[in-house]
């Protein structure tokens, strides 16, 4: 079974008291909702990453992802921050490839391919981000992005990294934008990424690789999107700046979870 994850990606908001403040009330909140099934992580801005690595020490289901990196390993990059930099103070995630990072940064498909190969030569895994801008959707060409930036980085990868990598699809209109992917859409879209992955990497690791969905999903849409079968989770923006709402998040993965589990042992009992 994929790892379901529920990943924060706090961008540059919270300063260091409310980062830390946000990050001790989610893994509160999480006490009595576990599921060994899910992973969640928190993004918070390079500063606090430390803070809040050391916040969640003891809750084994929960890990810190850095947003950004660079792809060299040190030198002369002033304002840039390397992966041994991010490893040195708890993260285990990155986030490449955010469509922020693209489009502001101007953040390349080559540039991203070189950070993902830093970040796993030091085993920082990738949460990799891909998606299509509405033009490209209306103009029917969702799928070709889609393609296009999976041609472009991951499949330059040996076979054995793809295991350590998520993926994120994050199409760009729904980003920050109110207006989520439907559940038929996001299923469309995960599935096809899954296929294309197993095309040339094989069904054993399109199989496993756990691929988020991210765009204005919220404690309402959820459940709906969770319930594809090849959505594993949520990389959250806006909602994973208020612990309540990202904690009802994070518990309806579970309670999608649990009703798989029910739903496999049903089967299984022959009822
Ligand atoms: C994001 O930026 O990764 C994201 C999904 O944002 P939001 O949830 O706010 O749309």
């Amino acid at each position: 079974m994929r790892l379901k994850i529920i990943a924060g990606n706090w961008k540059m908001n919270k300063a260091y008291g409310e980062a830390l403040m946000l990050a001790t009330e989610v893994a509160h909140d999480s006490t009595n909702t576990k599921h060994p099934g899910l992973l969640t992580i928190l993004a918070p801005a390079f500063p606090f990453l430390s803070a809040v690595s050391r916040s969640i020490d003891g809750f084994d289901d929960f890990a810190v992802a850095a947003q950004n990196c660079h792809f060299e390993e040190s030198g002369a990059y002033t304002g840039e921050v390397s992966v041994q930099m991010i490893i040195s103070v708890g993260a285990r995630y990155v986030i490449i490839g955010h469509s922020e990072r693209r489009n502001y940064f101007h953040e390349t498909d080559e540039v991203l391919l070189k950070k993902i190969n830093v970040a796993l030569d030091h085993r920082l895994k990738p949460i990799f981000c891909i998606g299509e801008t509405a033009a490209q959707r209306q103009a029917g060409k969702h799928f070709e992005t889609i393609t296009a930036q999976l041609k472009n980085t991951i499949f330059h990868l040996p076979e054995n990294s793809i295991g350590n990598l998520i993926l994120a699809y994050e199409p760009v209109w729904a980003i920050g934008t109110g207006v989520n992917a439907t559940s038929a859409q996001a299923q469309e879209m995960h599935a096809f990424i899954r296929k294309t992955i197993s095309e040339k990497f094989g069904t054993q690791i399109s199989d496993s690789i756990s691929i988020l969905y991210g765009g204005s999903c919220n404690s309402k849409n959820a459940a709906e999107l969770f319930s594809c079968e090849d959505v594993d989770g949520g990389l959250i923006g806006g909602a994973s700046l208020d612990h309540l709402e990202f904690s009802a998040i994070r518990k309806t993965m579970i309670a999608q979870l649990t009703k798989e589990k029910s739903v496999l042992g049903k089967k299984l009992s022959g009822n």
